[in-house]
């Protein structure tokens, strides 16, 4: 075998939450003896580290770790990255597409530390605006391009399941900085993002 891809969990706190998340499931009325339910504290415990591993990760190093000396100066863009994220109020997920562009001031960074970025924020309990900002702080206190920008749209679950139910609707953020504070920059990537 070549490759073997492989998930690492603290021991201390996979146990911590299981016990936890047996009480929770207790409290809801079903029993954790059942057969189906055996397992299901453990397997919640760590599908929750697994989706708040962002904490852990360091978007910063993980940019200047593909940063490259560049003239090119036009727009670059990177749309439709996938997002699955977990609001902080209710703990259910917000998930949807993340569209960023920026103009190069002599740097670019390797295109697939994009996604990552979006990833390491994501997997954290969040608001779709800190989410948008913190991408957007990120990109331009780091890589310093002359311009940057982050659109975000997503389906809320906390919206859709529960509360006003209200099924179709997308949420949808945005943050600008640099050139893209410029009218004309700015409907040039919203226009290339199809918005
Ligand atoms: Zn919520």
């Amino acid at each position: 075998m070549a490759y073997k891809s492989f998930e690492e969990y603290n021991d201390e706190v996979t146990g911590d939450v299981t016990n936890r998340y047996k009480h929770i499931i207790e409290d809801l009325g079903e029993d954790t003896q059942r057969e189906g339910l055996l397992k299901t504290p453990e397997r919640a415990a760590k599908a929750m580290q697994f989706l708040t591993q962002g904490y852990e990760q360091d978007p910063v190093e993980i940019l200047k770790g593909a940063m490259f000396k560049e003239s090119y100066n036009e727009m670059v863009i990177v749309k439709d990255i996938e997002l699955y994220s977990l609001c902080e109020h209710h703990i259910l997920p917000f998930f949807g597409k993340a569209h960023i562009a920026y103009i190069p001031n002599g740097q670019i960074v390797g295109l697939s530390k994009l996604p990552r970025i979006v990833d390491v924020f994501a997997r954290r309990l969040q608001v779709q605006e800190r989410l948008t900002k913190q991408i957007l702080d990120c990109i331009n206190d780091t890589l310093k391009p002359q311009g940057v920008a982050v659109v975000i749209e997503a389906s809320h679950m906390c919206m859709m399941m529960r509360g006003v139910q209200k099924q179709n609707s997308v949420t949808t953020t945005s943050g600008f900085r640099g050139q893209f504070e410029k009218n004309e920059t700015r409907n040039e990537f919203l226009k290339l993002i199809g918005k």
